[in-house]
């Protein structure tokens, strides 16, 4: 008789994107003239620039012909875009990493998912909360966390992001062994200055810990002092497997390309194991992904890759100026495409979510959905038109003014 994976019990059945879209579609069949507004949506939206497509067409028309054809490629990824990778996202930040440094895949969501595999069952990981699902539910399934008790799997060490804290994360009190630190984050929108990643690179070094970076967002930062990458602080190499995806990016999440660095001087020989780990299991991202993401480090490819973010970012200055302007509190939206929005009068995100749905016709993410420090938050982004965020604010607006 076959023995199942039992962890997969312990998983808590995610209901938050199936709620909203119930109740929406409930509330539409009661109100089929409201025209509702969706700021919940964590895609990207605009069309992918043309210099990408131009490079898909090409790259499958060489697939056409003997002389180009190509079959399966390096686990690791072509040097092609490894080069680049290697050049314009570090060299030109003034960072050392190797090309054989780089591996690309088809996601940072995987990547995030399966480096964990490196590590024994028995290590304390620690998690932001709130969180993108993704980290903690694979160390539930890989057995890492323990039992599900009030709220909180019993092994994780939490890391609440709250107003108190300026969505900092503190320094956990205990030895905590492999720590995910997703700036720009994902849902909360705030982002870490270099002197508090440094906190955790320092100690991430005397803990003998490893910090996995998820920097899927970089692209969205503006401000001085927000580093793109974590190894723009000493020491990082060490300690640090960095996160890295096309997605956000440049509009690639159904194209689907990401890659993740892992440096050789990195502890317990990393380098090493993620190369054997990819080379058994992945058998590459494909040749065509591949020429599109080379791509879009072309100039007319920066180009139309800028002017994408750039569109959204409006929409964010958009969110928080106006909510502002009705007295909301909100965090995030400046190096992000996600606003954290505090629910005003105390009110708790699920009843929030109902409120705007109802009174504004407009959809957010309730907090709670993404960790129990989560609670009484609500999360918008800035995926949606111009114009329908501008709606939206209008809306928003005319309730809380
Ligand atoms: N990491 C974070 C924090 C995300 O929010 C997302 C997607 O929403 C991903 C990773 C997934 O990236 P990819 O599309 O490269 O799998």
């Amino acid at each position: 008789m076959v023995k199942i994976n039992e962890n997969y019990q312990k998983l808590q059945k995610s209901y938050l994107f199936s709620t909203i879209a119930k109740k929406v579609e409930e509330y539409q069949k009661k109100q089929p003239e409201a025209k509702i507004i969706k700021m919940g949506i964590g895609d990207v939206t605009l069309p992918i620039p043309t210099v990408v497509t131009e490079a898909i067409k090409k790259a499958a028309e060489e697939m056409a012909h003997k002389e180009t054809f190509r079959g399966y490629g390096p686990e690791q990824g072509y040097d092609f875009l490894r080069e680049k990778i290697m050049q314009e996202d570090y060299k030109k930040r003034g960072i050392d990493i190797q090309m054989d440094e780089i591996f690309v895949s088809d996601g940072a969501k995987c990547d995030t998912a399966n480096f964990q595999e490196l590590f024994s069952e028995d290590n304390i990981i620690a998690i932001t909360d709130p969180v993108y699902p993704v980290y903690i539910d694979t160390n539930v399934m890989a057995g890492r966390t323990g039992k599900f008790l009030e709220g909180k799997y019993e092994k994780v060490v939490y890391m609440p992001l709250t107003e108190k804290n300026h969505f900092i994360p503190q320094l956990p009190k205990e030895k905590v062994d492999i720590i995910y630190l997703c700036f720009p984050n994902n849902p909360t929108g705030t982002v870490l200055n270099k002197e508090e990643l440094k906190k955790w690179v320092d100690y991430a070094i005397q803990n003998e810990s490893i910090i996995l970076y998820d920097a899927a967002y970089e692209a969205f930062i503006e401000e001085e002092n927000i580093p793109h990458s974590i190894y723009e602080i000493e020491g990082a190499k060490q300690v640090a497997v960095e996160f890295k995806s096309f997605s956000k990016t440049a509009g690639f999440t159904g194209i689907r390309c990401a890659y993740t660095v892992v440096p050789k001087e990195i502890k317990y020989d990393l380098n090493n194991m993620w190369n054997r780990r990819q080379s058994t299991k992945f058998n590459g991202t494909s040749y065509i992904v591949q020429r599109a993401a080379e791509a879009t480090y072309s100039e007319e490819g920066k180009k139309q890759i800028q002017k994408n973010i750039a569109y959204y970012k409006e929409n964010a200055k958009i969110i928080l100026n106006e909510l502002k302007k009705a007295n909301l509190q909100a965090y995030g939206g400046i190096n992000s495409p996600y606003i954290w929005m505090k629910c005003p009068n105390h009110m708790k995100s699920w009843d929030f979510f109902d409120l705007l749905l109802e009174k504004a016709n407009v959809v957010g993410t309730p907090g709670v959905g993404f960790g129990p420090s989560g609670e009484g938050y609500f999360r918008l982004t800035a995926f949606n038109t111009k114009e329908n965020t501008q709606e939206a604010m209008k809306r928003i607006q005319e309730i809380f003014k």
